[in-house]
């Protein structure tokens, strides 16, 4: 076994590699971007080397210099973690020629699944089903065009280089076809420098399920059952389980027999999924997608139904150690189901979000376990993806695990950064789910309940204003550092004003000589610490976590949390109304980010919500749109240029005859 690792990534993923190597016996190498001197998994390692500044290509992509590293400390093998080079067949082949060990499968492997297209004629020579499709070498409209008909409408175009979801079209007429198809090759070239597509028949209400392999330089290879990951937005995972709901027996042992074929097909050594998709109406319809060759994301829920340490396998594999168990030594127990925890809004089409992380509690207990990357006081920044953490809950059937993790996204204390947990915790609570009626579209059909914003009560206006009040008593910025007079308010009610959802809301608050009256409730403070309060409310104690950054206060009573803004005791100073002359318009980048489009001309007449630019920032693209009818008067930007928060790229002139 070896003695010495380097992990060559970053977040959860790579502290989730340590605690298994520590376990070993094995010392940790860290690697880390100027970003990332802060980062948990640089503290969590035993050495760790700088490898670079934030740009991924320039620090965690960086092959040459994260090899170097590795021979420069003595390590003897570098563990990939997703994402990043762990998928690259050209940093698998430099790291064995380098004389280390990559822990994955070998460079022929990782290269026979990498493309989409070869990866499918491959498999279905092996006897698995693969979807319907056109994957051939020619790329011309025509020739698309014809494969489309022939296979039938709604068909899905792919990236053939494509993952993470990207440069995937869905097409629902033949009249649509062509635009679609520029578009996914235009974000193909941009975000896989290969502007290839396949097309496939699209099926309407998929499952997503896909199954873990194992195999070892002995020539063995077994399959780790499945995972459901049906649960998705942007064709992305957010909810993934083991085992799949409602899968048959027989099914799964076709699904698990096809898996191990198809990575015998290829000589796979180490972890791997089969991807596959399957009709949610008859799961005995499946096929093939794509192999994933490499340690997923969703691995843990895996782990905790067979009991077994999916790292250690990779390590012992990469070390020539045959698998340590055979086929029927490895057995299905119980449920257990993950929730990724993405700093994301999902109110703003899931749109990525930054910032500090000022709160983060997550319950511990039976069954649970949490696999993050952040701590208390880390800040999150546009450099790399949104994921914050994982969360897996496990229990003896699917009740007690679906049970066991809502509870625990309930309980989950994040403030600092919009975040999808209540998505998440409303997800797995709801009825559909909980009776297994899934499939990929469940978040999108679901959105109106899913993404309903959480009304703030009488109550929770009213420990808004009393955080407020105590901030103001003290010139401290921590709005709970005022010692003894902090009531000090006098008997005049102060008037608090707040804006959330681009609603204005005031509050009344009257100091009292046992408390405060706020609108008719009478208020009494039980006990309060820096950014927690505890008060009696209308006979009832509750219990608040406050948090401010700047004129933003973060709010959470309960499973309940809210962002709003605060605008002090005297509201928001009036509009200035520009009566006559011009008015103008910015476009500007929400955050730093690469321009990867820009979809209109000098001059061109644009209307409101239209997409005038295309900004790529967290491993996601943006769409920016106008925001008034106008004529574009300055371009500032082009396609590859980096940009920072907040850089103007585009004006538009008001168009006069418009009201804005
Ligand atoms: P999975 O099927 O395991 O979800 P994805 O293709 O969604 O696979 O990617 C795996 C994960 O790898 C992502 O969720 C993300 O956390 C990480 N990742 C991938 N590429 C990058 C990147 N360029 N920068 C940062 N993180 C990345
Ligand atoms: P990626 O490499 O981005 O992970 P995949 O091929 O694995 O791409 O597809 C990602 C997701 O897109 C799937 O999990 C599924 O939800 C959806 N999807 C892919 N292929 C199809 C299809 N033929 N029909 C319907 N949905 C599909
Ligand atoms: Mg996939």
């Amino acid at each position: 076994m070896f003695s010495k690792i380097l992990i060559a990534n970053r977040g959860e993923i790579a502290c989730r590699v340590m605690a298994t190597a520590r376990q070993m016996g094995i010392a940790t190498v860290a690697v880390y971007s100027e970003a990332d001197a802060q980062a948990r998994h640089v503290s969590l390692a035993d050495e760790a080397i700088l490898i670079g500044p934030a740009p991924a290509r320039d620090s965690y992509l960086n092959s040459a210099r994260i090899i170097a590293a590795a021979k420069d400390v003595g390590a003897e093998a570098i563990h990939p973690g997703y994402g990043f080079l762990s998928e690259n067949a050209g940093f698998a082949e430099a790291v064995t020629k380098a004389g280390l060990a990559f822990i994955g499968p070998p460079a022929k492997a990782i290269q026979a699944m990498g493309a989409k297209d070869a990866a499918k004629v491959l498999i279905r020579k092996a006897g698995v089903p693969v979807v319907p499709g056109y994957e051939g070498e020619a790329q011309d409209d025509a020739t698309l065009t014809k494969a489309a008909a022939k296979i039938g409408y709604p068909v899905l175009i792919k990236a053939v280089m494509g993952g993470g979801g990207r440069g995937m079209r869905r097409v629902e007429r033949a009249e649509d076809l062509s635009e679609a198809l520029a578009s996914a090759r235009r974000e193909a070239q941009s975000a896989f420098g290969d502007a290839a597509v396949l097309i496939e028949k699209y099926l309407t209400r998929p499952r997503h399920i896909e199954v873990q392999v194992f195999a070892d330089t002995h020539g063995q290879v077994v399959h780790l059952y499945e995972r459901d990951c049906s649960l998705q937005r942007r064709h992305q995972k957010v909810i993934e389980e083991a085992p799949a709901p409602g899968l048959t027996d027989a099914t799964r042992k076709r699904m698990t027999d096809a898996a191990i074929a198809a990575a015998k097909a290829i000589d796979y050594v180490g972890a791997g999924t089969i991807e596959f998709i399957a009709e949610a109406d008859n799961l005995d319809n499946f096929y093939f997608m794509e192999m994933n060759t490499r340690l997923q994301v969703e691995h843990p829920v895996t782990e905790m139904v067979t009991g077994l340490d999916l790292v250690e396998w990779q390590l012992r594999v990469a070390a020539g150690e045959k698998l340590p168990r055979a086929q029927n030594q490895i057995e299905l127990c119980g449920h257990a189901i993950e929730a990724r925890i993405c700093a994301e809004d999902p109110a703003r089409d899931f749109r990525p979000e930054t910032g500090p992380i000022l709160d983060w509690q997550v319950p511990q207990g039976p069954g649970l376990r949490l696999d993050a990357g952040i701590v208390e006081g880390s800040e999150i920044g546009s450099h790399y993806d949104s994921l914050l953490g994982k969360l897996i809950a496990s229990g003896a059937d699917r009740h007690e695990a679906v049970t066991r993790l809502t509870a625990a996204l309930q309980a989950t204390r994040l403030a600092g950064i919009a975040s999808n947990l209540d998505l998440l915790a409303r997800a797995s609570a709801h009825a559909d789910f909980r009776a297994g009626r899934i499939d990929t579209g469940f978040i999108a059909d679901h959105a109106a309940e899913l993404l309903a914003p959480t009304p703030l009560d009488d109550t929770a206006w009213a420990i808004l204003a009393l955080g407020e009040q105590l901030h103001l008593t003290t010139n401290d910025p921590s709005p709970w550092a005022a010692s003894d007079n902090w009531r000090l308010g006098g008997p005049v009610p102060l008037e608090w004003h707040f804006e959330i959802g681009g609603e204005d809301h005031t509050v009344l608050l009257q100091t009292r000589p046992d408390g405060w009256l706020c609108e008719a409730q009478h208020l009494r403070l039980i006990s309060r610490d820096e950014h927690a309060l505890t008060v009696e409310i209308a006979g009832a104690q509750v219990t608040a976590h406050l948090h401010a950054d700047g004129g933003t206060r973060w709010l959470q009573i309960g499973a309940d949390r809210w962002r709003v803004r605060a605008l002090g005791t005297f509201g928001r100073p009036p509009v200035r109304k520009d009566l006559g002359g011009a008015r103008t318009s910015v476009v500007a980048a929400p955050m730093p980010g690469r321009i990867v489009a820009v979809q209109a001309a000098l001059g061109d007449a644009v209307a409101p919500g239209q997409i005038v630019l295309r900004l790529e920032a967290m491993k996601m693209e943006h769409n920016l749109a106008a925001d008034i009818a106008g004529k574009v008067a300055a371009i500032l930007v082009s396609p590859g240029d980096q940009v920072v928060e907040g850089a103007e790229l585009l004006r538009i002139d008001a168009d006069p005859m418009v009201a804005t």
